[in-house]
């Protein structure tokens, strides 16, 4: 059993108090009675309307994926390249992935049907630390890094502060391989903090999403959250 708002959120609706408000002005109904109280159970048997048009639900479950390169983060692509969802073709749930990683980025991605959950770990709020490990061009010093710490300018907008460390520098090759925590979600944000910087990212991997690690999956494996982790999450 579980309350009519978190049924409606958990199907990707509206968030919980959006819900609420679709309850309260009438637009929901349960087994084809207009319901506008809140907080009434709901059962796997009980048929959920909103405006005449049933809602589809499913148990809500949860995977980790290291994504591997070159694939698209999305359930399909108008060009037919390989998406996420492709490596889960045994699921029978409607799962979409929380957030996106670039094509060529490798690590940590997130899928569920939990649309409520979703919503809130995407929320520009709600600040997830994310921790990737970038192989970038050039020798990185500390002062360099200072600059990605304490946020910079990237597409008109100051990032937020954030954590970096050098994990190694081939001065041979000419390369550095940084760690960098963030807990903003900006499109190609790793990316374009590090050429704001001068040395443009060659590799990308996200090793962590909040608590969750990759942990011995290799690229194009995952694997079912554990209920504490799901808990961890909210
Ligand atoms: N930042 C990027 O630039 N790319 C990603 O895929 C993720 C974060």
């Amino acid at each position: 059993m579980e309350r009519l708002q978190k049924v409606l959120a958990h199907a990707g609706v509206a968030s919980r108090r959006k819900s609420e408000e679709l309850i309260s002005k009438g637009h929901v109904k349960v087994n084809g009675k207009v319901v506008k109280e809140m907080g009434i159970q709901i059962g796997n048997s009980d048929v959920v309307e909103v405006d005449g048009v049933p809602i589809y639900r499913e148990e809500p479950v949860y995977f980790l994926l290291n994504k591997p390169r070159n694939m698209i983060t999305a359930v399909s692509d108008d060009k037919g390249r390989p998406v996420v969802t492709d490596l889960f073709a045994n699921i029978e749930q409607r799962i979409y992935p929380v957030g996106r990683l670039d094509y060529d980025t490798t690590g940590a991605l997130m899928l569920t049907n939990d649309g409520e959950l979703s919503q809130l770990l995407m929320h520009p709020k709600y600040q997830i630390d994310k921790t990737y490990v970038a192989k970038v061009k050039g020798l990185v010093d500390r002062k360099a890094l200072n600059k990605l710490e304490k946020g910079i300018i990237v597409e008109g907008k100051k990032t937020a502060p954030a954590k970096a460390k050098i994990l190694s520098s081939d001065r041979a090759k000419d390369i550095t391989m940084v760690e960098l925590t963030i807990h903003e979600g900006r499109n190609r944000q790793v990316k374009n903090m590090f050429q704001a910087i001068g040395h443009p990212v060659e590799k990308l991997k996200r090793e962590s999403y909040g608590t969750l690690t990759l942990d011995g999956l290799q690229p194009g494996e995952w694997r079912e959250l554990k209920t504490f982790e799901i808990y961890q999450l909210r």
